[in-house]
């Protein structure tokens, strides 16, 4: 049997979380705010989901960039290893240093700082499109002449190692903080606080931060808050990756000249106008929503989603190898349509119900394609014209069920 192992890492994943939450109940601290960690969970299930189509993709671009361009012919050997992972290092570090400096990019990683809370669970706060800047910026080491196998382990690392530096739960480190990236330095580089911003990049090494100027050390009279400097007022799931691209669109549409319109798209965050986000956010989000708090309903059927996504993807990773096409395809749209949903819930949209009714649908051709027998697809046609029939009124008992 052919199964893909890395799909174990979401287990593994929620273990560790299960373990920072009973910490942080033990030690009387509150560690998660609800819907703060079912948004971190759901932009991680995307991601993960989102791998299974580009791991090769990237492993491809490797591969065709050091058989075609490599400069120097490197192999494997206990000096280029060191080497290699210096140079994966350093490379991570501007990756994410210019992430933070240049909009188009971060635009990319704004995600991962959204999260007003600073647990394992933000850890999972990867987008794919973050993923895709990243290979650009990794596409140095196959050109430099690193094999791309050896690169693929590095990579890995630096997917497990910054896992374990989301916490608040593992204190200071000792002499390990001079050499390190620890969770008090990376809590920081989460941190909004005006002393804290823009610091501590670094991936495994905090070295790379003390020589180039952006390494801060934690300070016990200052109260880290998280977050972003202006928080986001919504848990969409699609807000939370389109908002900032949406602020640049806007921005660059109303710059005037070119010099204006660069300055957009490759200047800082700072530059852009704030008015445009408030202008965003009056005509995208539920702006009354701070009035009316989620139910219990609400987080019932929200938690009952998450769960579902998780083992669904859990499912879908390992056995990635055994599935079509269009499995692939229903049970990732099943996923997406989810997520998209569980976030509009929390923020009370109307508009979910039409989620609801393309999930039914979904489900139903599912059963359609896989169990065709006359009685089912009868029951089903039957089952779709009902849904569409009663729609109105289904829909009050819906919302009523679930936003009162
Ligand atoms: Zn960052
Ligand atoms: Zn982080």
């Amino acid at each position: 049997m052919k199964l893909n192992y890395l799909g174990f890492a979401v287990p593994l994943f929620l273990f560790f979380i299960g373990l920072e939450y009973l910490y942080s109940k033990r030690k009387g601290k509150n560690f998660f705010q609800y819907a703060e960690s079912v948004a971190n969970l759901n932009v991680g299930i995307a991601e993960r989901l989102l791998d299974i189509f580009t791991t090769t993709l990237f492993f491809g671009v490797f591969v065709y960039i050091h058989e075609h361009f490599a400069i120097f012919d490197i192999k494997a050997g206990w000096f280029t290893w060191v080497l290699l992972f210096l140079a994966t290092d350093l490379v991570w570090y501007w990756y994410h240093r210019l992430a933070h400096e240049i909009n188009a990019f971060w635009a990319v990683h704004v995600v991962h700082h959204q999260s007003e809370d600073f647990n394992y669970t933000v850890s999972a706060r990867i987008t794919v499109f973050q993923a895709v800047v990243r290979c650009m910026f990794w596409a140095v080491l196959p050109l430099l002449g690193f094999p791309p196998v050896m690169i693929s382990i590095f990579l890995l690392i630096h997917g497990i190692y910054p896992f374990f530096i989301h916490t608040r739960a593992l204190g200071k480190w000792g002499w390990f903080e001079k050499i390190l990236v620890t969770p008090s330095h990376h809590g920081i580089h989460h941190a909004s606080n005006p002393e804290y911003l823009d610091k501590n990049y670094g991936d495994v090494l905090i070295i790379w931060d003390k020589l180039f100027g952006t390494f801060v050390e934690e300070k016990k009279e200052v109260e880290i808050v998280y977050g972003l400097t202006k928080p986001l007022n919504s848990h969409s799931f699609l807000w939370q990756h389109f908002h900032f691209p949406l602020e640049i669109y806007m921005n660059f549409r109303y710059a005037k000249g070119i010099k204006a319109k660069w300055k957009v798209l490759f200047g800082k965050p700072d530059d852009l106008d704030p008015r445009y986000r408030s202008i965003l956010e009056r005509k995208l989000l539920n702006v009354r929503l701070h009035n009316r708090p989620a139910t219990p309903a609400i987080r019932q059927y929200v938690t009952a989603q998450t769960i579902f996504c998780m083992v669904l993807l859990f499912g879908v990773i390992l056995f990635e190898h055994y599935l079509n096409g269009l499995q692939l395809f229903l049970s990732s749209a099943f996923i997406f349509i989810s997520l998209i949903n569980s976030g509009a819930v929390l923020d009370q949209r109307k508009w979910i119900f039409y989620l609801e009714y393309a999930r039914a649908v979904l489900v139903m051709i599912a059963v359609g394609v896989y169990y065709p027998n006359g009685w089912l697809l009868t029951g089903i046609f039957a089952a779709v014209a009902l849904l569409t029939w009663y729609f109105r009124a289904i829909r009050r008992y819906y919302f009523r069920i679930l936003y009162t």
